[in-house]
This record gives C-alpha cells, sequence and structure tokens, in this order.
C-alpha cells in the first residue's frame, strides 16, 4: 500500500474502537484516523483526540460538547455534537473508510449515509444488517461500496472467499465459543448475575456484545448478518459450537471441499484485515502454534436451553421486519439486565413476546424498519416497566 488510508472510526471509545486505534498506531505509514466518534465517553474521546489529531471528533451525547471543545480548544480538531452531527460527518470527504463500531441499532444511520457517499465500510456493527440488511445491501450495491465484514466470523468467511470467483457456496459454518455457559442448563441460567454473564472466556468485548454471547443471540444476529454479507439462502447457514475460538468460521464449496480461517482469537486481526483489504500486513500479534497440546472440538448448540438461536433463525427464515423487532426487543432486554431490571432467562422471554407481538411486514421500506424499531423498543420497554 502506498497512500494512507483515511480511517473514521464511529464508536472510537468502545472495544473495537480502541482495537482499531491501536492497529492505527502501529501502522503510521498506512493508516491516519481522521475521524473519532464517542456516545459519553468524553474523556477518553479527547485523549485519543490529543494523541491521534484527527480532523474531527463529535461527541453524541450533546451535554458534553463545550467540556471536549474546551479541552481540544488550543487544537485544529473540530468538534460536533449530538446524533444527526453523526450523520452529517459520515457524508464527508475527509476520510477514505469508516469502521463502523458504534453499538446497536444507532450505528445504523451513519452506516447508510456513508454507504450513499460510497465509502468503503468495515463493519463491526452487525446490527446495521439485522435491521434493515436488504436495504443496506441494496444501497451498497447501488453505491458500489464495498462492505468489508470486520466481525470475526464473517471475517473468516470472507478470507475464505478471496479468488474464489463466482465458485458456488454449499454452506458456511459460522463456529460460536458457546459463550460463558457452554454446558449449562436453565436451572443454572436462572440465578446468573450480570458480572458473571459479563465474563466470555475466550474474546474481551463491550457489554452489549458479552451478553449477546452468553445468550447466544450474537451468534443469531451472526446469521442473519451472513444472510446479508454473502447473498445466502437461509438453508446455507449452519452454526457449530466450538469453544476453542481457533476455527473463526467455514466455508464449504459445491464439490464439498472445506476453507477455514483459523487464528488465536483477538479482533485487531480482522481489524487489520478490513482496514488493510486487499493487503495483508505483518504485526506482532502472538501466532497459534500446532506444536502445542491443544484440541479443536464441535458440537451441536443446545437449543432448548438457548432459545435466542432458536427465534433468530425464525427471524431469519421469515425475513420481513421480523429481524428488526428481535433486534430492539433484545437491546432493550439486554440493557435491562445490565441494569439488574431484569433476569437473565427473561431476555429470551421479552425477546419472544415482542416478536410476537408486533406487526409483520413482508418488504418494509426504511421509513417502516425505523417505525418498527420503535414500536418493538416500547413494547418490551412496556414488558419490563422500564
Ligand atoms: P462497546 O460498547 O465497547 O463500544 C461501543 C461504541 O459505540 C462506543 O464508542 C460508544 O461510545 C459508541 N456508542 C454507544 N452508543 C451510542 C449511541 N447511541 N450513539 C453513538 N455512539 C454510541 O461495543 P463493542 O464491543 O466495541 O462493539 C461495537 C460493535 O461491534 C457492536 O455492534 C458489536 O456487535 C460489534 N462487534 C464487536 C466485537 C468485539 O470484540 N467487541 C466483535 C465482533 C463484533
Ligand atoms: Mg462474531
Amino acid at each position: 500500500m502506498s497512500i494512507i488510508k483515511r480511517i473514521a472510526i464511529f464508536g472510537s471509545t468502545g472495544s473495537i474502537g480502541t482495537q482499531a486505534l491501536e492497529v492505527i498506531a502501529a501502522n503510521p505509514t498506512l493508516f491516519s484516523a481522521e475521524v473519532l466518534t464517542a456516545y459519553s465517553n468524553d474523556e477518553l474521546l479527547v485523549e485519543q483526540a490529543l494523541k491521534f489529531n484527527p480532523n474531527i471528533v463529535v461527541i453524541g451525547d450533546d451535554k458534553k460538547y463545550h467540556k471536549v471543545k474546551e479541552a481540544l480548544a488550543k487544537t485544529t480538531i473540530k468538534v460536533f455534537a449530538g446524533e444527526d452531527a453523526l450523520v452529517e460527518v459520515a457524508a464527508l470527504n475527509c476520510y477514505d473508510i469508516m469502521l463502523a463500531a458504534i453499538v446497536g441499532y444507532a450505528g445504523l444511520r451513519s452506516t447508510l449515509q456513508a454507504i450513499e457517499c460510497g465509502k468503503t465500510i468495515a463493519l463491526a456493527n452487525k446490527e446495521t444488517l439485522v435491521v434493515a440488511g436488504d436495504i443496506v445491501m441494496q444501497k451498497a450495491l447501488e453505491n458500489k461500496t464495498p462492505v468489508i465484514p470486520v466481525d470475526s466470523e464473517h471475517s473468516a468467511i470472507f478470507q475464505c472467499l478471496v479468488g474464489e470467483g463466482r465458485n458456488k457456496i454449499e454452506k458456511i459454518v459460522l463456529t460460536a465459543s458457546g459463550g460463558p455457559f457452554l454446558g449449562k442448563k436453565p436451572n443454572y441460567l436462572v440465578n446468573v448475575k450480570r458480572d458473571h454473564a459479563l465474563q466470555h472466556p475466550n474474546w474481551s468485548m463491550g457489554a452489549k456484545i458479552s451478553i449477546d454471547s452468553a445468550t447466544l443471540m450474537n451468534k443469531g444476529l451472526e446469521m442473519i448478518e451472513a444472510k446479508w454479507l454473502f447473498d445466502l439462502k437461509p438453508e446455507q447457514i449452519q452454526v457449530v459450537v466450538h469453544p476453542q475460538s481457533i476455527i473463526h468460521s467455514m466455508v464449504m464449496f459445491e464439490d464439498g471441499s472445506i476453507k477455514a480461517q483459523m487464528g488465536l482469537p483477538d479482533m485487531k486481526l480482522p481489524i487489520q484485515y478490513a482496514m488493510a483489504f486487499p493487503h495483508r500486513i505483518p504485526n506482532t500479534f502472538p501466532r497459534y502454534d500446532f506444536r502445542k497440546p491443544n484440541t479443536l472440538t464441535f458440537e451441536e448448540p443446545d437449543l432448548r436451553t438457548f432459545r435466542n438461536l432458536v427465534l433468530a433463525t425464525e427471524a431469519l427464515f421469515k425475513g420481513g421486519n421480523l429481524a428488526c423487532v428481535m433486534n430492539a426487543a433484545n437491546e432493550i432486554a439486554v440493557f435491562a439486565f445490565l441494569h439488574n431490571r431484569i433476569s437473565f432467562l427473561d431476555i429470551t422471554e421479552v425477546v419472544e413476546r415482542t416478536m410476537n407481538k408486533i406487526a409483520f411486514i413482508e418488504a418494509p421500506t426504511l421509513e417502516e424498519y425505523f417505525d418498527t424499531d420503535g414500536e418493538a423498543r416500547s413494547f418490551a420497554a412496556s414488558l419490563i416497566k422500564l
């Protein structure tokens, strides 16, 4: 690579965002950070801005605008605040690649804006595709916008597909670690608390995705993400539990040959791959060593215990606005669980009841997706009495 790629990190203070900045810091001749955004962590945003000297920072929570503005007064960094500013900045010419690393539905509008402006998208924010994958991918096609996955499973599949041209996929196998409660049954899960659910065995991630991994909703969201990213039929997507998280996912082609992408679990690798694509660049991350004693195992997910995966499969097959409903209810339920308002098993209960309640729309417009999200959030919140 000869020209510096200018990166906009939407969600720079999160788990993905901070790791992306580590990749940028390690490769100053390849990447520069031009836009940094955060929702409420103004202190970290300012610290990052002073270190990386971006063009622009955006603080989502506009109450914190003056604090950020004051802290950066001696610099030339432009400061914006509020939800709409995220969308406006996504349209600017000061960057080439958006790393979409905001968590949840909140990342949808800015990512859509960047797609419409033909920016390359390094996509961590899986909820964008779960909510409105048909519209998002259609817009990417119309604007010739590359969408490169950052989610480790989807990065693995993307990497397996490089060089395969039009060769047909028979199916993809998404690997799941199983999360902190692998092998546990409902009589155990009924009592689990927030801090325990946040302890993922293999990955250190933001709070929401950590809970989604514990409930297996994360894998459900990833099935839907894969459907849109790789234009697959629901029946081509299989989930297998692989507790070691060394194989990040696999593609089986129509001749039965299987390609897998492997490595130690470290999100910096898929982040770096998405930002540097189509190149691979060297790094000093720890390497997997086949000579050390190791066993790679695979098993079926326990669908009787982790019913979120059944609900997500229903959304995957039925399409329409059902995945959008599921996602909204899940965001509300996970938030409530993180604030000790509902129990671990209630999360699935809230999602299921909301999916049964909200009117189904076969082929929603973007406006209808926005409305569906709002209705599903209100109904889910009414179940919890938030
Ligand atoms: P996180 O909670 O650590 O960080 C989220 C970021 O989004 C923060 O910078 C926060 O300020 C910002 N944000 C939160 N709410 C916002 C709002 N309403 N408006 C604007 N900005 C807001 O999350 P994370 O773990 O980094 O995950 C980010 C995304 O990447 C998620 O969609 C997640 O599913 C996906 N992902 C994460 C990992 C991982 O290892 N962490 C792996 C694969 C995919
Ligand atoms: Mg993943």
